[in-house]
């Protein structure tokens, strides 16, 4: 089941009952048909297409997200902070990761200079791949999912 809360007034505005296994991501949108200033929503809403819809439409959402895992032991992109002036990622020890290209599925890859990483003290932390190099991936839309995040979530 699946619910839309009027916190301001404590009324359910609106219930849709789903087989189990339908996802609240997944119908989250269609179930936005009334006007909202503002909505809250826990981590299991927490994709770019609602992320994008929710500031496309005027609407102020605060979405909980997670961390996800990555290898354990490894540093996480999350260490990893994205510079919108210069479209590029800067790395723990402040390499500039820069856009090499997109993949078929809308991901720009920005990757690190080998020459640099290779003499780098967390290397073996940062990436396994032979080349020493390492790639950050970050969709098309992500930043839509930045405005939110940037967002108090508790
Ligand atoms: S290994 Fe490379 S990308 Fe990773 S922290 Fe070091 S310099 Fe940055």
């Amino acid at each position: 089941m699946h619910r839309t809360v009027d916190a301001k007034h404590n009324f359910i505005v609106d219930v849709h009952v789903t087989p189990g296994n339908v996802s609240d991501s997944t119908v989250y949108l269609d179930r936005f048909a009334y006007p909202l200033e503002a909505v809250a929503l826990d981590a299991g809403y927490y994709t770019t297409e609602i992320a994008k819809a929710l500031v496309e439409r005027g609407v102020f959402g605060v979405i909980a997200w997670r961390r996800f895992g990555g290898k354990k032991g490894m540093i996480r992109k999350t260490r990893f902070t994205y510079l919108p002036d210069v479209d590029a990622y800067l790395c723990p020890a402040k390499q500039h990761l820069t856009y090499k290209t997109t993949d078929r599925h809308g991901y720009h890859q920005y990757a690190s200079d080998p020459a640099i990483c290779q003499n780098c003290p967390l290397l073996e932390k940062c990436t396994s791949s032979r080349s020493h190099r390492r790639v950050i991936t970050r969709h098309i839309d992500e930043s839509y999912r930045d405005v939110g995040r940037k967002r108090p979530s508790t």
